[in-house]
């Protein structure tokens, strides 16, 4: 069953469609990414979904019903654009979002205290919020987004600004929401991370979605004929292959594709005939940048069998 299904939604400002027409559906129970270069146009459909904008069209159901007001308030939103009182104490802080939220007391207080420590924060409960880490106030942000205990949780740019210790954390925490049985959506432009968490996605691209479905479909689909390999040595022998129909860089691995499934084998047998050294050789990986680069590049929609 869908937690939630966006169908043709638009959203123009002046000239530019930042949503066009898009489709998706989030599944319950899933973790969702929203996966987009920067200006894509993953924040206005997250505003969208939470009427903080007016779509010029389309529908947004949440559990089968119409979206409207009151939908916000049973949802965890980490803006993009982080916000907290500078002078506050971090546990003034927290206390008062989930406050407005309408959730107050000891259970409250104490669920802020269990996340203080599991974020290392709880020697700095009674700090100021302006004399923390910028990536601290960030965590502070995140647990002041969930402490309400939302059955709903949209996270914007989740990761940005955190290093990649707090990013695990973080990925944990979620991790766990989903196992309590939370939905959670959440956009990024770093296609590496999400690909480590996500149940389900939507690509997005100049507003347009371009690929959605589970990560498993998609990557099933995708990687038949891909290979991902690490090596050393000199591979531009390839480009003159038949069977070679594209080769990108990624910088630590690189990706290629061949033109039929059983080429991947003729691939490896060409590379140690050329003494390349190839440490890593994955047959069938695609790696969800690649997939994006692709598509993007292309510009097509495209949606998992
Ligand atoms: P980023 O990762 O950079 O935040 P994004 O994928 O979240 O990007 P959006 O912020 O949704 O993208 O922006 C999509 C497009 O809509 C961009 O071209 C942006 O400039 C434009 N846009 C977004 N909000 C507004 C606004 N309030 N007024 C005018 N243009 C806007």
């Amino acid at each position: 069953m869908n937690a939630l299904e966006v169908s043709n939604l638009s959203k123009t400002f002046g000239s530019v469609k930042a949503v066009d027409e898009a489709n998706f559906e989030v599944p319950e129970g899933s973790i969702f990414g929203l996966i987009g270069r920067n200006g894509a146009g993953k924040t206005t459909t997250l505003r969208l979904i939470l009427s903080i904008y007016l779509p010029d069209s389309g529908k947004i159901l949440f559990r089968g019903k119409e979206i409207d007001n009151t939908f916000r308030d049973s949802v965890g939103y980490l803006p993009e654009e982080r916000g907290l009182y500078k002078k506050m104490t971090v546990m003034d802080t927290l206390l008062f979002f989930a406050e407005v939220k309408g959730k107050s007391g000891k259970a409250v207080q104490s669920r802020a205290l269990d996340y203080l420590r599991k974020f290392n924060l709880y020697d700095r409960r009674n700090s100021k919020i302006e004399d923390l880490s910028k990536g601290n106030q960030q965590k502070i942000q995140f647990i002041a987004t969930i402490l309400h205990d939302p059955d709903f949780i949209i996270l914007d740019e989740p990761f940005s600004g955190l290093d990649p210790i707090n990013i695990d954390l973080l990925r944990q925490i979620i991790l766990e929401k989903k196992e309590e049985g939370k939905v959670i959506i959440f956009s990024t432009h770093l296609m590496d991370y999400a690909e480590k968490m996500v149940d389900h996605l939507a690509m997005i691209d100049h507003g347009k979605i371009i690929l959605k479905g589970s990560l498993a479909e998609i990557k099933s689909k995708y990687s038949q004929r891909n290979v991902s390999i690490t090596f050393d040595g000199d591979i531009s022998f390839l480009r003159n292959q038949p069977f070679v129909e594209k080769i990108t860089d990624f910088g630590n691995t690189t990706g290629i594709r061949v033109k039929e499934r059983r080429d991947t084998q003729k691939l490896l047998k060409l590379l140690v005939e050329n003494n390349v050294t190839v440490t890593q050789f994955n047959a069938n990986e695609i790696s969800l940048q690649e997939i994006f680069v692709e598509l993007a590049e292309d510009d097509k929609t495209e949606e998992a069998a």
